[in-house]
């Protein structure tokens, strides 16, 4: 017997967003979940059969596919198994585990760190045990979607301020009650843009008003800073965030998400944060891959190095060939194009170019911002790079974004 379908608003939303992505599809405008089939060194991919050069990827040093790094993988497998026996506070942990986490303590210059099973499930997790009802949390207008989750989810006052805006920060730093606990919040990069936050000020905000401070560094981790470290080495501003947050699944070619910090912190979230207590532990193949990744940043930091040379040349170039590329100074490089119509003419125009970059429209972006979201990596040479930027151009100017 067939179920049948219930007439009410959630049937009529599902409908609605089928038919949208049917619409595309039937345009020849659908450009999302295209399996990739093989890597082709670090900067290409195997696409639907065919070979593209690849400019929407997290993994910034060209770590995925690491020789290493897969090594590691494979020898935790051959040890553990591909599983663990649960929970980490049951028989979840693995001497792995701890050995990750003190691989990230120390690279991330912090007594410890705890980790979870994704950077989603520790933003989540990790503000919804922090603040709660009576609590304060006080976010950037433009942060990810698992922070914005972990503040509605845990109960606290949720203020808002706007995007990078110090002045905006402080007035609700004064909005809040006296005496009231405060967490501050925001991304050292931003995902969508590619921007940094303003640090120096931000820290001296959160000093100054008695707030903790909790930065993700999804992006920034080996992007900013000489070594890779992230966002307090970019500054030269050791110890200045208290809750240090970043994923495992961009530049370590893994996936998982980490806290470090304080040990009083770090215990404390491992006895109360429930991704950890109620949730089974990061897989042995994905600690022994992470932890890799963390000692080949240090071990090659030519990557480094080459991600910032790569950068510049993406950026420059395409402001000069007249693009708009926003505020950004790092890896993430927006390319405005306009209306969602046009991001995805100009996404089908590239990659029949063989350059595979991806499309950000609306709600993810404001409309009227949608654009190309490219990514450059240290796995490019600055041939490729500026061919990619060719591509780009031949198919901006056929759209009429420039001239
Ligand atoms: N924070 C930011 C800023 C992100 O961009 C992302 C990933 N898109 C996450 C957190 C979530 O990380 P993960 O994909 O590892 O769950």
């Amino acid at each position: 017997m067939e179920l049948e379908m219930i007439e009410d608003s959630i049937t009529e939303r599902i409908r609605a967003m089928n038919a949208r992505v049917q619409g595309l599809k039937e345009m020849d405008l659908y450009f999302y979940n295209q399996p990739i089939t093989e890597l082709r060194g670090g900067s290409r991919v195997l696409v639907n059969g065919r070979e593209m050069g690849m400019y929407a990827s997290y993994s910034y040093l060209g770590l995925v596919g690491h020789p290493k790094i897969n090594a590691a993988a494979h020898a935790a497998i051959d040890q553990y198994g591909t599983g663990t026996h649960g929970v980490r506070t049951l028989a979840g942990t693995l001497k792995l585990h701890e050995e990750l986490e003190q691989k990230i303590a120390e690279f991330k210059q912090a007594e410890a760190a705890v980790t979870y099973t994704s950077g989603y499930v520790t933003n989540l997790t990790v503000v919804s045990t922090l603040v709660g009802r009576g609590d304060y949390v006080i976010s950037d207008k433009l942060n990810h979607a698992s922070i914005v989750d972990g503040c509605m989810m845990s109960g606290a006052k949720f203020l808002r301020f706007r995007h990078n805006d110090m002045e905006s920060l402080e007035q609700r730093l004064q909005q809040v009650e006296s005496g009231a606990a405060k967490l501050v919040i925001a991304d050292a990069v931003f995902s969508m843009d590619g921007d940094l936050i303003d640090f120096p000020k931000m820290v001296d905000l959160c000093r100054r008003y008695n707030a903790w401070l909790m930065i993700d560094e999804a992006h920034s981790l080996g992007v900013l800073g000489k070594t890779g470290r992230g966002i307090e080495e970019h500054y030269n501003m050791p110890g200045s965030i208290d809750i240090k947050m970043g994923t495992l699944s961009k530049t370590i070619p893994s996936v998982g998400g980490y806290i470090a910090g304080k040990k009083d912190l770090i215990e404390y979230l491992r006895h109360t944060s429930r991704a950890y207590i109620f949730s089974a532990a990061l897989p042995p193949a994905q600690a022994a891959a992470a932890k890799a990744a963390f000692e080949i940043i240090l071990e090659e930091p030519w990557r480094v190095e080459k991600l910032n040379l790569n950068t510049h040349q993406f950026i420059n170039g395409l402001k000069e060939r007249g693009f708009d590329t926003l505020l950004t100074e790092t890896a993430i490089v927006p390319v405005v194009c306009g209306t969602d119509e046009l991001a995805f003419s100009m996404t089908a125009m590239a990659q029949h170019e063989d350059t595979f970059v991806l499309p950000v429209v609306s709600p993810a972006v404001p409309p009227g911002l949608a654009r190309l979201r490219a990514t450059v990596t240290a796995a490019h040479e600055p041939d490729e790079i500026e061919h990619a930027m060719d591509v780009i151009y031949d198919a901006g100017k056929k759209i009429g974004i420039v001239s």
